[in-house]
C-alpha cells in the first residue's frame, strides 16, 4: 500500500477532507484531524509495523488498515468509494486519496513528533531491518512463557507480523507453535529468524497475501497466497510429509496451522 501509494501522494498538498465516521480515529477528533489535514503538504510515506505513515509538514497521518482498509489515489472516486472511503481527501491535482475500510476495523492517528516517537517506541524492532539478527530474535521472544506463535505476533515484542506470516515461518522452522517462546534453541532462532525474513520479504515481492478484503493500493488482490504452506490448509496433506495439517484456536484464538509431524 505504500510503495504503491507514495509516488502519488508525496509532494502533493490536501485540499479538502471529508471524514464520514469518527470511530477509526485514535487520540484525535474529527474536527482536529480535518483541520489539520487541511492545507497540509505530505512530505513522504513509509511503513512501522502494520501502519502507513504518511509525513506532512504538520503532523504525522498514522493509518493501520487493519482487516478490510484498503488505501487509494484516484481521478475519479466510484459509488463504493463514496460509501466506503471513511476518510477522502482532495488533492491539489484534482486526484482524491480515499481510506477506505468496509468493516471499519482500522485505526487513524494524527501525531506530533513527541506522540509518534512515543507509538514507535511501544513497538518491537522490525524484522526486515538490517540490524534484525537471530539474536535480536531471541531477545524479541525474551524469558516469556507464552507460546511462541503468540509472541511472534505481538507487536510491542516484534512488529508488522501477522497470522499468516506467523503460521508459514513457524511451519519452514519446524517449531511448534505452542511451544513457550523461552524454549527455543538458538538454532530455532536461527532457522525461525531465516524464514521470517525470506517469507516477508517475498509476501512484499508478491504484493502481500489476498484471503478475502486484503488490496494493494492499485486496488488488486495480492499473489503470496499462492505460496502459502500452511495458512488456509487445515485437513490437507502436509506439502513436505503428506500428513494431515492439524488447527486449532487454542493459542491465541486465532487460527493456527501446523503439522504435527514437521514441527516438533
Ligand atoms: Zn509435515
Amino acid at each position: 500500500m505504500v510503495r504503491d501509494n507514495a509516488p502519488l501522494l508525496t509532494g502533493r498538498r490536501f485540499e479538502s477532507v471529508v471524514l464520514t465516521h469518527a470511530d477509526v480515529l485514535t487520540g484525535v477528533s474529527a474536527r482536529a484531524l480535518t483541520t489539520g489535514l487541511r492545507g497540509a503538504r505530505v512530505l513522504g510515506l513509509s511503513r512501522r509495523a502494520k501502519n502507513a505513515v504518511i509525513a506532512t509538514d504538520r503532523r504525522r497521518l498514522v493509518i493501520q488498515p487493519g482487516m478490510t482498509g484498503a488505501m487509494f489515489v484516484k481521478r475519479k472516486p466510484t459509488p463504493d468509494d463514496l460509501k466506503y472511503g471513511v476518510l477522502r481527501i482532495l488533492l491539489d491535482d484534482r486526484r482524491t486519496f480515499i481510506y477506505h475500510d468496509v468493516r471499519r476495523l482500522g485505526r487513524i492517528r494524527w501525531l506530533d513528533d513527541a506522540g509518534y516517537r512515543r507509538f514507535s517506541n511501544a513497538i518491537g524492532p522490525e524484522p526486515l531491518d538490517p540490524g534484525f539478527t537471530p539474536e535480536a530474535l531471541g531477545r524479541a521472544l525474551g524469558r516469556s512463557r507464552a507460546a511462541v506463535k503468540k509472541v511472534l505476533m505481538d507487536q510491542k515484542a516484534l512488529a508488522g507480523v501477522g497470522n499468516i506470516y506467523a503460521n508459514e515461518a513457524l511451519f519452514f522452522a519446524g517449531v511448534d507453535p505452542s511451544r513457550a517462546a523461552r524454549a527455543l534453541t538458538p538454532e530455532n532462532h536461527r532457522q525461525l529468524h531465516h524464514h521470517l525474513v525470506r517469507i516477508l520479504t517475498q509476501a512484499v515481492r508478491a504484493s502481500g497475501t489476498t484471503i478475502r478484503d486484503y488490496r494493494t493500493g492499485r486496488g488488486e488482490p495480492g499473489n503470496f497466497q499462492l505460496e502459502l504452506m500452511v495458512y488456509g490448509r487445515e485437513g490437507e496433506p502436509c506439502r513436505h510429509c503428506g500428513a494431515s495439517l492439524a488447527g486449532t484456536h487454542a493459542i491465541d484464538a486465532r487460527i493456527t496451522v501446523f503439522c504435527y509431524r514437521c514441527q516438533t
